[in-house]
């Protein structure tokens, strides 16, 4: 079991000094997506009129929609975490708007949604013969609250005495705030992945039943905007192999270094991917890892050259059959760009001719397929 440090100074490594990480307070807001995705055929925009223009010209559905935070709801019902903002709400293909079966103005309608804290509202939205119905249900996390949770998990929570047991500690001691119950249950469910992955603290599960609390715990903990939460998600996403900038991260330096090698390695060329060797200071707060996540972030963030040393352990720890896929093909990744390193291409070759056929990664493995061609040819 390892750790990620969270919220410290980073150490840019060859420049010898220490930068500190800007104190960027949290607003307790919901993190709003990088991209916003269509529910119908899954294209992303990169703004929400962009989506609106798409969903409506290419979806012409007559229904009324809600969306909330440029996220077409699908479902009747909704949580929701976080004070409402007068523009969280977009009410589209809707000739008139109904609260709790009257008949209101969409400004009205806001103002109210803006007010709650914690209700179950209704609404629907009507138009010629067609309407959609919602049930809002708003339970605002207090920021006092979710401080002193956040207080609690890194007391109780360390790498050391990580267990079942301590989970149910935590618990017990959050069980006074009323309004962070989801958020509790998140962090508990993310803990309990780890033990499971790992195998140990106490846990009933198998290890198999570890990404299922993971996407529980990443259900739920998306929609909170602390460190914290971001950091929880970030790890978990690395693990599902859902890597993106990682623009989100910067109070996780180590995991937002490490998610965007792989993500530049998944969406483009692989040499132009070099981990720089970035160095924290261990001295700031400390996020429980899986033991094989660890290592992962580890390697990955070593100089090529120190990488190159290591080679014997990283193809040791891959033949390891504890392994998810999705760590297995972090290995393949990070072991293709050492072996391109060394010049040793049928080993490159070989790491990368599993994912060949791979929707999400078939790009990366054909690079370093015609990669290693080029390299070759140059040699002969
Ligand atoms: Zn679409």
């Amino acid at each position: 079991m390892g750790y990620l440090v969270l919220w410290d100074t980073i150490d840019p490594g060859n420049s010898g000094g220490s930068v500190p990480t800007p104190d960027s307070p949290w607003t307790g807001h919901v993190i709003v997506p990088e991209k916003f995705a269509c529910l119908h055929c899954q294209a992303q925009f990169a703004t929400k009129d962009e989506l609106f223009e798409h969903r409506f010209n290419e979806h012409p559905y007559r229904r009324p929609v809600l969306f909330y935070q440029g996220r077409e709801l699908n479902n009747p019902r909704e949580d929701i975490y976080h004070v409402i903002a007068a523009d969280d709400f977009d009410f589209k293909q809707a000739d008139w708007l109904e609260l709790e079966g009257e008949r209101v103005s969409e400004a009205v309608l806001r103002h109210f949604l803006t007010q709650q804290r914690q209700k179950i509202v209704k609404i629907r939205l009507v138009n010629e013969g067609l309407s959609s119905e919602y049930e809002l249900k708003i339970h605002v996390a207090d920021l006092a609250e979710l401080a002193q949770v956040d207080e609690l998990f890194f007391t109780l929570l360390d790498q050391v005495n990580l267990s079942v047991l301590a989970v149910d500690q935590f618990v017990k001691a959050c069980r006074k705030f009323n309004t962070v119950l989801a958020y509790v249950d998140g962090l508990s469910h993310y803990i309990y992945a780890i033990l499971a992955k790992d195998q140990t603290g106490g846990t009933q599960l198998r290890r198999d039943q570890a990404k299922g609390r993971m996407s529980r715990a990443l259900e739920v903990l998306k929609r909170f905007d602390t460190p914290l939460a971001r950091a929880i998600c970030g790890v978990i996403n690395f693990n599902l192999n859902c890597f993106s900038a990682g623009s989100t991260l910067e109070h996780a330096p180590k995991l937002q270094q490490a998610m965007q090698w792989f993500h530049h390695l998944q969406t483009q060329v692989p040499n132009l991917a070099k981990p720089t060797g970035i160095g924290v200071i261990d001295q700031g707060l400390k996020l429980p890892l899986d033991r094989f996540t660890d290592s992962i972030l580890n390697w990955v963030l070593m100089p090529l050259e120190r990488q190159a040393e290591q080679l014997d352990l990283i193809v040791q720890s891959k033949r390891d059959s504890a392994h998810f896929d999705e760590d297995k093909l972090k290995l393949s990744m990070l072991l293709s760009q050492i072996y391109l390193f060394m010049h040793d291409y049928a080993p490159a070759k070989h790491q990368a001719r599993g994912s060949m056929n791979d929707p999400a990664f078939g790009a990366w493995a054909q690079a370093v397929l015609d990669q290693c061609e080029t390299m070759n040819e140059k040699q002969t």
